[in-house]
């Protein structure tokens, strides 16, 4: 079975621990020659931002560090044994930005990521180097090889002088982790994404799929902004293989962290049935075949058919579990 994957950092990377396990595949590192089911995951790169002349592609390095053995497993995101003499002796320059946390052994990624960039390799193909060291078992396939970045966009904190602008547009990271997503966001915007296109090997990977899966992942921020990236959408609507969708919002909040200020800006109601109908149902125009909901909640979504299982990631055997309802759902279940 070849199974495809939209997924953003942290909630995606769990995730496809357990796709993997459910097909029988080893939750970290590489499958045994020959297996008989693959995983693709097609990974958002909204929040990639260059820092200090590096270039950061935070999503793509949780799934690879978690899939290949070398994240810090109580973060959910960076390398394990981290130490930050980089970040330290930065910050001893005043060298900004200083709110993103650069560790040292990450840094040795992103050096290599963008000495490969300079010499003109796309990231697809950087990405693959990355990954002949960490053996995720799962291709990793950024959406795009173009640069899109999400920006947000919100109140001019420095209003008020004559020629100031009443709102101003900050890269998401800086939103995100400077800002902890206080500053309430007007919107998001995919900057770059009009002159982006869909990368080739992600758009066979949902052609040629068994069944996509929608992870867990920010519905804002991963997941709608895989879809922004043009082809992406298309590549969706056009694939025979059912879409089955999870909720990332348990019991009407999310999981880990602050999604809610994400559907907030976009007037979307922080529920699984929310996110659900934000994503819409296939027979209507919309994205999913079918959508799961943990026990509790409850979801109309019409166009899509939605189930009731238990969906907290608390280990690999029960996010295991969730893959394989979401392969019964999809019609095409594995045993
Ligand atoms: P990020 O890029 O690191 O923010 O990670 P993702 O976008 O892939 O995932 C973030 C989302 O994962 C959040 O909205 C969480 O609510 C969701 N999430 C995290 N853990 C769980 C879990 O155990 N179950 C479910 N259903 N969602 C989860
Ligand atoms: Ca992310």
């Amino acid at each position: 079975m070849k199974v495809t994957v939209l997924v953003g950092g942290v909630g995606g990377a769990r995730f496809l621990m357990g796709v993997k396990s459910a097909l029988g595949l080893p939750p970290v590192g590489a499958g045994p020659e020959g297996h008989p089911h693959s995983v693709d995951a097609v990974v958002n790169v909204g929040d990639d931002i260059w820092l200090h002349g590096l270039r950061v592609c935070p999503d793509l390095d949780t799934c690879m560090y978690t899939l290949g053995g070398g994240i810090d497993t109580e973060k959910g995101w960076g390398r394990s044994s981290e130490t930050w003499s980089v970040s330290e002796e930065l910050a001893a320059y005043g060298a900004d930005p200083l709110w993103f946390g650069l560790g040292d052994r990450d840094v040795a990624t992103h050096l290599v990521r963008t000495r490969m960039l300079r010499a003109g390799y796309p990231l697809s193909q950087v990405t693959e180097a990355l990954c002949h060291r960490w053996e995720p078992g799962v291709r990793l396939l950024p959406a795009t090889d173009d640069r899109v970045e999400t920006h947000v966009v919100i109140d001019n904190p420095d209003a008020g002088g004559e020629d100031a602008p009443p709102q101003v547009a900050i890269h998401f990271q800086e939103w995100w982790i400077r800002h902890k997503a206080g500053p309430p966001a007007h919107r998001f915007a995919s900057v770059g994404a009009d002159a982006a296109n869909i990368l080739p090997d992600a758009r066979s990977a949902i052609a040629d799929a068994d069944v996509v899966l929608v992870a867990p992942s920010n519905p804002v921020v991963s997941i709608g902004t895989i879809i922004a990236v043009p082809g992406v959408a298309q590549a969706l609507v056009a694939t025979p293989a059912k879409i089955v969708g999870l909720s990332p919002i348990v019991g009407g909040r999310p999981v880990r962290g602050m999604a809610d200020a994400c559907l907030a800006a976009l007037g979307v109601e922080t529920s699984a049935e929310g996110v659900g109908r934000h994503y819409g149902g296939r027979g209507q125009g919309g994205l999913l075949d079918g959508y799961l909901v943990h026990t509790g909640d409850t979801a109309e979504v019409p166009g899509a058919e939605v189930r009731e299982v238990p969906l907290l990631m608390t280990d690999t055997d029960a996010t295991a579990e969730m893959a394989r309802r979401a392969f019964e759902l999809a019609g095409t279940p594995v045993d």
